[in-house]
């Protein structure tokens, strides 16, 4: 048997973080068993669309390594893959439901429907179509059609019977179908629902498998009748436990729910992102969490997925993120930063990061790898590397480190400033060895020198260590910006 996977995003939005961590479990479970990867576009929601999603979506897949085998970018021999153009599918097979008696046609109008839901309101009870165009004659709808009367077509839902449904991830679910009401099948307009739609394509795709969050659980009972009435077999399930934001609740944009574009373009490496994502909801029993997306394809198990939700924790992501940036080959690393602020900081990039040399951004890279989480913190964390630091008064005095008055900070640089013009820059090491040496053999503790050195510098709280710092500027300049500190 070929098994086939599919994605099946609606274009009215973006892609979210929640349904990339679908995409990618939809992606590994296929690839892990050397299956096929499809994407079918639901837009039959007209009143939703988003014009350039469908283009996004395929794009973000792409992008982050899951291109899909087949989709609307690419006919694997079952096009179209975007349900609109699929209309001429699904009217004849749902009308053909009506003749068999397993769905009827419904004439009733939205203003019926307003004031039943009211009425439905009023009384606490659920709102649900109360069947009454169920037991018209088809002969009698079949001549209301022909005189142009607006109709839909509703599945005619069974009274009292158990639905058993087995769950790949949850076993065996029950339904009973009198919680389930007429579902409309093929709108007035002539879309199918999705309940209308998606039985018959997956069929039709030959999908054998499909993977969706859990929210979807509720539409089992339908599609196990729409698939009955049609006399086809529906797929595999396995409905994904949800994701949380940090604080329990729902995804939200505040807690991370925003499009994975977002998240790529400005935050994360896409590796780093993928990985953090394939844990949310799996465990491969493997200790090591930091995996690349072939360790991901070759772990991946059905049967490690968790039962429970899975919190987006952004702490954890960021983690994740910077053991990436640490694990990067510093060539690749600097290429990579210096897209980004291309990109996301041009007037940086091309006044401030590119006309210095190689080298010198290289060093700053190398000092910034193992304390950098995502490249926006570039910036900040280098700009008393890239421009003039100038150093408030407030930090030149630290009690804590016995620099008391102004005076005796400038005693310590007045101290260092010698040491800085013989030093030998060669080197991380080099550089230290003497000045070190040159502090303990005049009795005293590093960090009297070595902290107004480094606030000197940096000019900031909070920098790079002061032989870092010097190394990174090199003799001229740091001896320039003491010299400057002391005159
Ligand atoms: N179109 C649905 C969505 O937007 C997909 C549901 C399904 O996978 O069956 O998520």
């Amino acid at each position: 048997m070929i098994v086939r996977t599919r994605l099946a995003p609606s274009p009215t939005g973006y892609l979210h973080i929640g349904n990339l961590r679908t995409a990618l479990y939809a992606y590994l479970w296929a690839r892990h068993n050397e299956w096929q990867f499809i994407v079918r576009i639901e837009d039959t929601d007209r009143t939703r669309l988003i014009e350039d999603a469908v283009d996004k979506i395929i794009n973000t897949l792409t992008i982050v390594g899951m291109r899909p085998d087949e989709g609307p970018h690419h006919d694997g021999g079952y096009w179209p893959y975007i349900q609109s153009e699929r209309l001429y599918i699904y009217a004849p097979r749902l009308h053909q439901l009506c003749d068999d008696g397993t769905a009827y046609y419904c004439f009733c109008t939205s203003d019926r429907l307003t004031s039943l839901r009211t009425e439905q309101e009023e009384l606490k009870l659920p709102p649900r179509y109360d069947g009454y165009c169920r037991h018209l004659p088809i002969e009698e709808s079949k001549i209301k059609i022909a005189e142009g009367e607006k109709y839909t077509i509703r599945l005619k839902v069974p009274k009292n019977e158990i639905l058993v449904f087995n769950d790949t991830i949850r076993g065996r679910i029950e339904f009973n179908t009198n919680e389930v009401e007429d579902q409309v099948l093929l709108k007035s307009d002539g879309y199918p629902t999705y309940h209308g739609a998606i039985v018959i394509d997956d069929h039709l795709m030959a999908i054998t498998h499909v993977m969706r969050g859990e929210e979807w659980i509720s539409s089992i009972p339908k599609q196990v009748l729409v698939a009955r009435a049609l006399n086809i077999t529906l797929p595999e399930y396995a409905h994904l436990p949800n994701v949380l934001g940090a604080d329990g609740k729902k995804l939200s944009k505040r807690m991370g729910d925003v499009s994975v574009s977002e998240y790529l373009k400005k935050w994360y490496l896409t590796e780093a992102l993928l990985n953090f994502l394939s844990l949310l909801g799996w465990h491969s029993g493997n200790d090591n969490e930091i995996m690349t997306m072939d360790e991901m394809i070759e772990q991946f198990e059905i049967k490690d997925i968790h039962k429970s939700w899975a919190v987006l924790d952004p702490i954890k992501l960021d983690w994740m993120n910077g053991e990436y940036i640490k694990r990067m080959e510093i060539g690749e690393l600097h290429a990579r930063v210096a897209k980004y602020l291309e990109e996301y900081e041009p007037d940086f990039y091309s006044h401030i990061f590119s006309p210095r040399d190689y080298n010198y951004n290289t060093r700053i890279i190398t000092e910034l790898q193992t304390r950098m989480k995502r490249f926006e913190e570039f910036i900040p964390l280098t700009s008393c590397l890239y421009g003039d630091a100038w150093v408030r008064t407030d930090l030149m005095v630290n009690v804590k480190m016995k620099i008391e008055t102004v005076e005796q900070w400038i005693e310590a640089l007045r101290f260092v400033l010698p040491l800085l013009i013989s030093a030998d820059y060669t080197t991380l090491d080099t550089l230290k060895v003497n000045i070190l040496w040159a502090i303990a053999s005049s009795g005293l503790k590093n960090w009297q020198i070595l902290w107004p050195l480094r606030v000197a510098l940096s000019g900031e709280e909070f920098s790079p260590g002061a032989f870092e710092l010097a190394y990174i500027l090199g003799r001229d300049e740091s001896v320039k910006r003491i010299q400057r500190i002391i005159a």
